[in-house]
């Protein structure tokens, strides 16, 4: 029986766990839930799943669920952290939005305990440490992003040697086919139109931007030790090839499935072992279709190059003013093509700082959303 410690339990990732949760009570136990704030969901959860641990990060929230569980509610500032470094549990999966999460991450690490990786500032921003103290304490660091699962099976058994290079695959997102000229008068609307995969505005806008897909490539780079040269980008607007590796004999090897988060969610938990059924099966009813991605019209993409040659602090300084400049764009405070103007623009503005700590990342961090939020 694997326990496991869900943080981020009422968002999307978050709720499809629990889908892979429900269907292997025999496998999986919940140790711990939390939550930012929708405490409605939460009690569901806890009615449900009978965790032994329940956090809210939302300090008001916290104690309105209190009034309604036996079940000790934390809450505060360090709320992940506690646990994070709890003993009674075997995998810790980050499924929450945003930087709060990397501390725990790096706790539950240090406690020895197996992460799954949902969240997407922790290898974007702090790749080099995370990678590091999982390898120092011997933890298995599993993602869960359809991407990084498809190269995970994909390279299974086969050493790094004989990989020529990482094959991503990027749906395109919803302004795939809009001309230069279209995007000058994107609106949030157009930009929030991606279908293929459920996910959230802040993500979705990050698919349209292709920002997500160059998170993805950094992310790519630490979890499977590539370099940056050797990774690549396809659009595969059907989403059914989720990734490929390329070896050194020119064989390409993909993983394909239908897309569905709950495979890459219950590969995570049961590896080495496949459990049956996680999605519908393939039954080859469409065509597939690749095409080169285009910089001149998506140059968040090719950023995540310039910051992986920088390093260093860079790679958090992209994701940053990403964050701020999504949140001005859904705000309607910006039209869509300042969203990679600005970044551009931080982004040649910031002096690298190599091999920061946690703390000089959330300094560059901190200094990074100010400067964005300056702007008029
Ligand atoms: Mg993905």
């Amino acid at each position: 029986m694997k326990k496991i410690a869900l943080m981020g339990s009422t968002g999307s990732v978050g709720t499809q766990t629990l889908d892979v949760v429900r269907k292997y009570p025999d496998k999986l136990k919940i140790f711990a839930l939390s939550a930012n704030g929708n405490i409605d969901l939460l009690l569901e959860q806890i009615e449900e799943f009978k965790p032994e641990v329940v956090g809210v990060f939302n300090t008001q929230k916290a104690n309105e669920l209190q009034k309604k569980t036996s079940l000790k509610v934390l809450t505060g500032k360090n709320m992940l952290e506690k646990i994070a470094k709890m003993k009674n549990y075997d995998t810790f999966i980050t499924a929450t939005v945003g930087l709060t999460i990397i501390k725990a991450t790096i706790q539950a690490i240090q406690n020895k305990k197996n992460v799954a990786i949902a969240n997407k500032e922790t290898l974007v921003a702090a790749g080099e440490i995370v990678m590091k103290e999982a390898k120092k304490h011997k933890v298995k660091i599993m993602p869960i992003d359809s991407e990084h699962s498809a190269l995970f099976q994909c390279l299974n058994g086969e050493t790094n040697k004989s990989i020529k290079s990482l094959i991503v695959t990027c749906s395109g997102g919803a302004l795939r086919d809009y001309s230069k000229e279209d995007l000058k008068n994107v609106s949030i609307k157009d930009a929030l139109g991606h279908k293929t995969w459920n996910m959230g505005q802040k993500i979705t806008i990050d698919s349209a931007t292709l920002m997500n897909k160059a998170f993805e490539v950094i992310e790519a780079k630490w979890l499977y030790g590539i370099n940056p040269e050797n990774i690549k980008v396809v659009i595969h607007p059907e989403s059914l090839i989720h990734s490929m590796i390329e070896y050194s004999d020119n064989s390409i090897i993909a993983q394909i499935s239908e897309p569905d988060m709950r495979l890459p969610i219950q590969y995570a938990l049961s590896y080495p072992e496949r459990w049956d059924e996680a999605v519908k099966r393939h039954n080859f009813d469409r065509s597939y279709t690749f095409k080169k991605p285009d910089l001149e019209r998506f140059p968040c993409l090719g950023y995540a190059w310039k910051a992986m040659e920088a390093g260093g602090t860079m790679p958090a300084v992209m994701n940053a003013a990403n964050d701020a400049m999504v949140a001005r764009f859904l705000a309607g405070k910006c039209k869509y093509l300042d969203i990679a103007r600005i970044i551009k623009k931080v982004m040649n503005g910031h002096k690298t700082i190599p091999n920061p700590t946690l703390d000089k990342i959330e300094k560059a961090i901190k200094e990074t959303t100010e400067k964005v939020n300056k702007l008029k």
